[in-house]
């Protein structure tokens, strides 16, 4: 039923293969459900069991990736599913994006791990049980600006399968490279950044019984575009108009269009959102590339940035992403570190706990509202990626106001916030 197939030859692979590029031409590989009988089922029949299973009690109707399991992979047994209780996020009203234009924050970042990256991640373990009870799989590797780490190492201790992952050595937030360790992962430093680790981790990838968990594997995309199918249902199964996605090595952005393109293929939703994938200015190769109409992309050496997760100057999903942003009449943005800081702190004022990689894209969001290609009638969804709460050392950096001291009795404490006296 779901295939894998090549996006440079057609070339098809089977989904469970455990092939992460394409045997025939080393293209990248999508992955494909099957539409057609998919399609037998009619929308309101969608709508309905979607409705019924997010009440369910069911553990894996529960999972907001395996709620939708239909869409996801099939043909997986269940007694293979791992789950942490994934997806299930809330679409909270955002701050303004200009006068009088509003937006939705997607807050993908309340996950076990504290990243969106659980989602694909649920999916591509699951899949590597399943193989493994058919062929040697040692373990499951990948490289990380943090958040991938994170959720590999969690998802295979549940499942019982070894990780390893190659991090660039102070390049990920104290929290990030704690959590692999604390989930029992093998750790590598590499002095190098994420683009040096990922060519060190495609090479290794390459060996017999190693699972390259990076999202250059398509099975991490089929559980990341759930988020659509969250959007488009809590919008009452509407498309939003617009959908923002902070974007390094450009997996999620194609995620999201193959999740919205489904939809609309099954008529639960009538169009495409138009997407955009928000960089940083210290690492914009896709950003640089839409001059040329995304030709090529020119890998750039990417600089220092707040937004570590994606501080990637050769993202892997290139050729993914272009059709994305092709196909659904996107756009990129790129925002400077100062624009960051504002964007972060707009969110945060608004009860937000923001991460920096969010900040880029809500700062993304206002430069094409401000530029007058965001209207103020439409529907405009940001998704935020990570936790706030995974970066506070580099939002202690930013944040302005500072702990009160006092003495430990009443007095003082007013004194301290200078009010008076007075019952
Ligand atoms: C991985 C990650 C991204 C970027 O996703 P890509 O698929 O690599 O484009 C953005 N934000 C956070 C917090 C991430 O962990
Ligand atoms: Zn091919």
């Amino acid at each position: 039923m779901t295939s894998l197939r090549c996006i440079e030859c057609g070339a098809h692979a089977r989904v469970l293969s455990g092939e992460v590029s394409c045997a025939r031409c080393g293209g990248l590989l999508d992955p494909v459900l099957d539409l057609r009988r998919l399609a037998r089922t009619r929308a309101a029949t969608w709508r309905a069991l979607a409705a019924r299973r997010a009440v369910g009690i069911d553990e894996v109707d529960r999972s907001g990736v395996w709620a939708f399991r239909e869409w996801v992979l099939p043909e997986l047994s269940a007694k293979d599913i791992v789950t942490l209780g994934e997806g299930r996020t809330p679409l909270s009203r955002g701050p303004a994006l200009a006068p009088r234009v509003g937006c939705w924050i997607k807050q993908c970042g309340q996950q076990p791990t504290g990243s969106f990256k659980d989602l694909g991640m649920t999916v591509l373990v699951s899949a590597a049980r399943a193989m493994a009870r058919r062929r040697r799989v040692d373990a499951l590797v990948c490289a990380s600006t943090g958040d991938t780490s994170a959720a590999l190492a969690a998802y295979g201790a549940r499942g019982g399968l070894p990780v390893v992952v190659l991090l660039p050595r102070g390049k990920v937030s104290p929290a990030q490279l704690l959590q692999p360790l604390a989930h029992g992962a093998r750790v590598v430093e590499l002095d190098g950044d994420f683009d040096a680790c990922m060519r060190v981790v495609r090479a290794l990838g390459e060996r017999p019984g190693i699972v390259l968990a990076n999202s250059k594997n398509p099975l991490r995309l089929l559980g990341q575009a759930t988020v659509a199918y969250e959007i488009a249902r809590d919008l009452g199964w509407r498309a939003p108009d617009v959908v923002v996605v902070p974007s390094g090595n450009l997996g999620n952005v194609a995620a999201l269009y193959a999740g919205f393109s489904l939809l609309r293929a099954l008529k639960l939703v009538d169009r495409l959102p138009r997407l955009v994938a928000a960089q940083v200015a210290a690492a914009d190769p896709l950003h640089r590339a839409r001059a040329s109409g995304y030709a090529r992309l020119e890998p750039v050496r990417a600089g220092e940035t707040l937004a570590t997760a994606i501080r990637i100057g050769d993202p892997v999903s290139f050729p993914r992403a272009r059709r994305a942003l092709i196909e659904s009449r996107g756009t990129t943005t790129s925002a400077d570190e100062g624009a960051v800081q504002e964007a972060m702190a707009a969110l945060d004022a608004h009860g937000l706990l923001s991460c920096p990689q969010t900040g880029a894209a809500f700062a993304g969001a206002r430069a094409l509202a401000a530029a007058g290609e965001i209207g103020a009638k439409e529907t405009v969804v940001v998704v935020a990626t990570a936790s706030g709460l995974k970066f506070t050392e580099a939002k202690a950096a930013i944040v302005r106001q500072r702990p009160l001291r006092a003495a430990a009795s009443l007095p003082a404490v007013l004194e301290a916030l200078a009010l008076d006296g007075a019952p």
